[in-house]
């Protein structure tokens, strides 16, 4: 395939170069230059003309729940409550929803019976259309922590992923292991889709965070935390995990603690906004919305504290959760962007930066020949105006591996 006279953003942080083509053989990125100087189209060669519209990098998420549904009221409740095939169908669903909306490599940060290893099983055999799948499996709570499904007390679920101790914290990490997990994911702060656990508190003991942790390490699979408050951000940071989603109530000590230690930012706007609005609409239970309504005037200064301390942010949205949808994941970038981050830096946050947090950096996240040929072309000029990323109408082509996994040209309809 010829991609001709293209404005290509390649990721590399180069300004965008017009009259571009970009060739690709297979799955891969073989050439790219002037048009000028560009090979002619051999025989069945499928030559697309841009036609002076933006090429970039397919985007990345790096927190979605792919197996679950943003429109239950309950998040938790429906992670267990509904039937695992049901999930695994639902998240079928939710992976083309995200792949035709130009993310072409996802990190699933947790949902329940591993629906989503399955999930990336099928996405990489090519069985299901879907973008690129990182999981985490389920992820790891502390009993009676975020998460840690509330009956009455003495009803007691058999919950193996809510450990107690550092030897049931190694239990987990090495059933995730075994099960197919790429990541570790675990749930070091209270929640705000648990009502009355503390946001800000750090739930687990030292010994049980330095064991999953340390052994996470030793097993090679990096491990993303779920924090709010500065004490569990700090402990995270130094216990040496890779990302800290969330983050919403963070200040300069836990920022300069994650700076030291060169632990990456995942703010997740999309959930924090999603969770308000259904709080503020009165459809979530009373516990749940006055904790969502707790992060909303804390989270733009956490996530300012983290840039300006020189922390590395990465863009993720927690799609899965209420207020979200699957296939408006580039809503992020808006957010970042009303954040403070130019529109460039969203870009960077969800391609090239979210490539090298999830290990891939030598295969996606920029344009350039070697990488996998994962792009998407954008009608409108996205460095003036992020939204045209969030808009499907102007998000026109996106290729993952090569082919064409949708068109949306005028000129091809
Ligand atoms: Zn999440």
């Amino acid at each position: 395939m010829l991609i001709r006279n293209a404005t290509l953003w390649d990721g590399t942080g180069t300004d965008p170069l017009p009259h571009t083509t970009i060739q690709v053989e297979g799955d891969t990125i073989h050439w790219l230059g002037p048009d000028a100087q560009a090979p002619a189209a051999d025989d069945g060669e499928l030559t697309v003309d841009a036609g002076g519209r933006w090429v970039l990098p397919g985007l990345i998420d790096l927190h979605v729940h792919i197996t679950a549904d943003p429109r239950a009221p309950d998040f938790l409740g429906y992670l267990y409550t509904t039937p695992v095939p049901d999930q695994a169908l639902m998240g079928a669903y939710n992976a083309r929803l995200m792949l035709e909306a130009g993310f072409t490599s996802v990190r699933d940060l947790g949902g329940i019976g591993y629906a989503n290893v399955a999930l990336k099983r099928a996405i990489d055999a090519g069985r299901v259309p879907g973008p690129r799948l990182a999981t985490c499996g389920e992820f790891v709570t502390v009993h009676g922590g975020h998460a840690h499904f509330q009956l009455r007390p003495e009803v007691q679920p058999h919950v193996p992923n809510a450990i107690s101790g550092p030897d049931e914290a190694r239990r987990q990490v090495r059933e995730q292991v075994r099960r197919g997990a790429d990541w570790i994911k675990l749930l070091a702060t209270g929640g705000v889709m648990t009502g009355g656990t503390a946001l800000g508190a750090l739930l687990w003991d030292d010994d049980e965070l330095l064991a999953a942790v340390r052994l996470a390490r030793r097993l090679g699979k990096p491990v993303a935390a779920h924090c709010h408050g500065a004490e569990g951000m700090m402990a995270c940071a130094e216990a040496g995990i890779t990302t800290i989603e969330h983050g919403t109530m963070g200040d300069t000590r836990a920022a300069e603690a994650m700076a030291r230690h060169g632990t990456v930012l995942v703010p997740t706007f999309c959930a924090a906004a999603g969770v308000v609005r259904e709080a503020k609409a009165g459809r979530l239970a009373p516990a749940v919305a006055t904790q969502a309504l707790s992060i909303e005037h804390t989270h733009d200064a956490a996530f300012r504290a983290c840039v300006a301390a020189g922390v590395t942010i990465a863009s993720g949205s927690d799609t899965g959760v209420p207020g979200t949808a699957f296939g408006e994941n580039a809503q992020e970038l808006v957010h970042l962007v009303a954040h403070g981050f130019t529109p460039a830096q969203a870009l960077l946050a969800a391609t090239r930066q979210a490539a090298t947090v999830l290990g891939w950096a030598d295969r996606v996240g920029t344009v350039e020949p070697g990488k996998l040929a994962d792009l998407i072309v954008v009608e409108g000029d996205p460095l003036a105006d992020i939204s045209v990323l969030a808009d499907l109408t102007h998000l026109q082509l996106v290729v993952k591996d090569g082919a064409i996994v949708a068109d949306r040209r005028p000129e091809s309809v």
